[in-house]
């Protein structure tokens, strides 16, 4: 599988597995170790959590399969994230990236992970209350104790990354954005401009917007299915799923999909599309049938 470089000492599988989801697969610490392992088999070495995930539980699921075969801590990277805080554990959704709060939340996950130290962690949000020295002392801190190596962001605008890099003294290593053939946003505002130009590939989440593509009944999503379908013929591909994943694996960006299924067979299919060469054309016909129009 190939690797991406985010920094000297840190790179990460081209495909990513998520576990926003994992508290709903239903699997044990054995069937979820099976499934990691699964995913090393392929390359895919690089799991995104957050610590609200699973209102707060996934990350101690995780930690409870990896503590069944603790040498495989040393062959993954663990991305978290902090700065949301959730009515269940806090009366009321709010955003928190004051420093003490960056710091409880990771300690907090490294007890769930049963590890002493987080691969990357991610402001999971744009904070508008937030104050960047205060973020910069947790940063700091985390990284002098050995407890976080890199640091990132996600859903973060232009200005909001500027920003923030302006007080970090170090390259933030990557925007965890969202990005699909069904969800344009962050082609169009210029977030994904900012990732090219600053060298930094994008972690993209809901490649397959969550499944509205295969479930959505407005005229974007019918538009898309008809394209992605005859696509998929052109290609020989197995499933659709497949050109989804290979619409982002064509882009400049260096795109890390984040794989957002339990079942083996719909992680296959974003490695199977690690080698679909998607033509400029067929790329085109796909964009533009999301858009319902072609480019100007
Ligand atoms: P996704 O892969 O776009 O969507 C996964 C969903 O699509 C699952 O419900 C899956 O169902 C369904 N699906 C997959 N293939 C399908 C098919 N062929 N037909 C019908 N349904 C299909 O990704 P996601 O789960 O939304 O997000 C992926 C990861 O991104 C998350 O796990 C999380 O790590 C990260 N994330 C980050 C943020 C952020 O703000 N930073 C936000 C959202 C997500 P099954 O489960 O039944 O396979």
């Amino acid at each position: 599988m190939e690797r991406v470089q985010l920094a000297d000492h840190l790179s990460f599988s081209r495909v990513i597995h998520g576990c926003w989801r994992l508290a709903d697969w239903g699997y044990s610490a054995g069937q979820l170790l099976s499934l990691i392992e699964f995913c090393l088999e392929r390359g895919i070495t690089t799991f995104d959590h957050a610590d609200i995930y699973g209102n707060y539980t996934c990350e101690s699921r995780f930690g409870d399969a990896l503590a069944l075969k603790p040498g495989l801590r040393g062959q993954i990277e663990i991305v978290t994230k902090c700065g949301i805080k959730l009515p269940s554990k806090y009366g009321m959704k709010s955003y928190d990236t004051s420093k003490d709060h960056i710091i409880a939340s990771v300690e907090q996950s490294l007890r769930n992970f049963r590890t002493d130290y987080i691969d990357v962690l991610l402001i999971h949000r744009p904070d508008p209350f937030m104050n960047p020295e205060e973020v910069t002392e947790a940063f700091l801190k985390l990284k002098q104790d050995g407890k976080v190596r890199y640091f990132g962001v996600s859903n973060f605008k232009r200005s909001q990354w500027e920003m923030l890099q302006s007080y970090w003294p170090f390259p933030l290593v990557t925007n965890q954005i969202e990005a699909s053939a069904y969800r344009l946003e962050n082609f169009e505002d210029g977030t994904v401009d900012l990732c090219l130009e600053k060298r930094v590939p994008p972690m993209v989440w809901s490649p397959l917007a969550g499944g509205a593509v295969f479930s959505a009944d407005d005229d974007r999503a019918v538009r898309l299915r008809a394209v992605l379908e005859q696509v998929r013929q052109e290609l020989g591909a197995e499933t659709v799923d497949e050109v989804l994943y290979a619409w982002l694996f064509a882009h400049p960006a260096r795109m890390m999909p984040i794989v957002g299924s339990g079942k083996r067979e719909r992680i296959d299919r974003a490695v199977r599309a690690l080698s679909l060469p998607l033509s400029r054309e067929q790329w085109f016909a796909i964009l533009q049938s999301s858009m319902g129009h072609d480019v100007p």
